[in-house]
């Protein structure tokens, strides 16, 4: 079993700062514009396919039609799904993964649709067919596959705990008892911190920036989701936040899918098994400057 596992460190969250910083003022990280094109450093670290073969895929068929890609994502998670509010620049791990599909599937930058759809929401708009496929902190669970597919997993990571940086009352998820614990709406950590814990009160909103500002205010105790996600927020205020204790589940992250579209989960699985390098580059540029640990895992058949 492989997870993510967080340093904890403040010469670490500061390395990360300066990292986030940095992919904010458009570092080559950004992936956007030009060419269609991810470079990781001075190298491309891939080019778009100009030969496709893909047959019998719904999703694929349509984006030739549509000649573009629709992708769900997130936009307030940073290094993994985020949106410069400024600039309108999308950043992160999990975005730069749509992007390398896309362009295994023949579309440069120019011809991708980035919609922000936040955790609850999922599962429909891929039933729709409002977008293509979706990527973004995305946990492969039973219960989602009853209505679509997944590729992956792309990454696992584990629940954990965010709390004030001065709080040392809360070092794992018993310690909830009494405190009121912030988390997503139609996430799998909020469904758990109910189901397998007792916190004093769970309160629910669409997004983590949302339980951030609330933990800030001091209307939470903590928050709950998964390590990678909390990190995120960490490294851009070490002095505020923090992460308590040890992570507690294990998320498996996919890419969600129309489906019983076997051909595109197939070709996507064999993006990431034949991929390493990329996946490599992609998690040293956006997730290891937070100090999160991790090795890319087997995709499931
Ligand atoms: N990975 C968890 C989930 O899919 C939490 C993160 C999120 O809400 O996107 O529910």
């Amino acid at each position: 079993m492989r997870k993510s596992r967080i340093l904890t460190g403040l010469g670490l969250a500061a390395v990360a700062m300066i990292t986030l910083a940095g992919c904010n003022s458009g570092s080559p990280s950004a992936g956007s514009g030009g060419g269609g094109e991810q470079t990781g450093g001075d190298e491309a670290l891939w080019e778009v396919a100009t030969e496709v073969d893909l047959e019998g895929s719904p999703t694929y068929d349509r984006m030739v039609e549509r000649d573009g890609v629709i992708v769900g994502v997130k936009n307030d998670q940073p290094g993994l799904g985020y949106e410069d509010a400024a600039s309108g620049e999308r950043t992160g791990f999990d975005v730069d993964i749509a992007r390398w599909i896309a362009a295994s599937l023949g579309f440069d930058e120019d011809q991708i649709d980035y919609v922000t759809i936040p955790s609850a929401n999922r599962e429909q708009a891929i039933v729709n067919g409002d977008i293509d496929y979706y990527v973004g902190t995305y946990s492969i669970t039973d219960a989602r596959k009853q209505q679509i597919d997944f590729a992956g997993p792309y990454f696992i990571t584990g629940q954990g705990l965010l709390v004030a940086a001065d709080d040392d009352s809360i070092n794992g998820p018993d310690d909830l008892e009494g405190k009121i614990v912030c988390s997503v709406t139609g996430s799998t950590p909020l469904q758990r911190i109910r189901d397998e814990y007792n916190p004093g009160d769970a309160v629910e909103y669409d997004t983590y920036s949302q339980c951030v500002e609330q933990l800030k205010a001091g209307s939470v105790d903590a928050i709950t989701t998964d390590e990678a996600i909390l990190a995120g927020y960490v490294a851009l205020e070490p002095d505020v936040l923090k992460i308590a204790g040890e992570p507690f589940s294990e998320e498996r992250y996919g890419v969600g899918l129309e489906k019983g579209d076997r051909a595109m989960k197939d070709y996507i699985n064999a993006l990431f098994t034949d991929g390493g390098d990329v996946w490599t580059a992609l998690f040293e540029q956006h997730l290891a400057p937070a100090g999160i640990e991790a090795e890319q895992p087997d995709v499931e058949q």
